[in-house]
């Protein structure tokens, strides 16, 4: 018994694999560059000490070996709104809202990072 192939049956299991590879790469797509999944990510002297979801309003004080900051998140924008350092400078910079955002407070060596494409791990992370 001899296996038959047609030239149809090819395109169609071409056809199929390619949707296929398509729509799973659309998928993985999304799931890098939603929004949802962006993570505020919280440094002491480099070292990465917390993670909080952007997309979940959260106030936390940190008070650490460097100095005393606390942290807001409010309408998916993560700022420092209380800090003891001299130069204030870390409450006066901008809220951190897109990818690659950062709130730094030199002093007190405490960051703030937004991070997205990390939905999964920050999840994993914080529970
Ligand atoms: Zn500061």
């Amino acid at each position: 018994m001899k296996m038959k192939i047609k030239i149809g049956d090819m395109v169609i299991i071409a056809f199929v694999l390619m949707v296929t590879v398509i729509v799973y790469g659309v998928n993985v797509g999304r799931h890098f560059v939603s929004a949802d999944s962006a993570v505020v990510v919280v440094s002491v002297n480099g070292e990465v000490i917390d993670r909080h979801d952007l997309s979940e309003d959260c106030v936390k004080v940190y008070d650490t070996d460097h100095g005393h900051n606390i942290l807001e998140i409010h309408n998916g924008k993560a700022y420092i709104s209380e800090a003891d350092c001299q130069d204030q400078i870390c409450i006066l910079t901008r809220e951190a809202e897109m990818n690659g955002d950062a709130v730094i407070c030199l002093p007190n060596l405490f960051s703030l990072e937004v991070i997205s494409g990390e939905g999964d791990r920050a999840d994993a992370v914080s529970q």
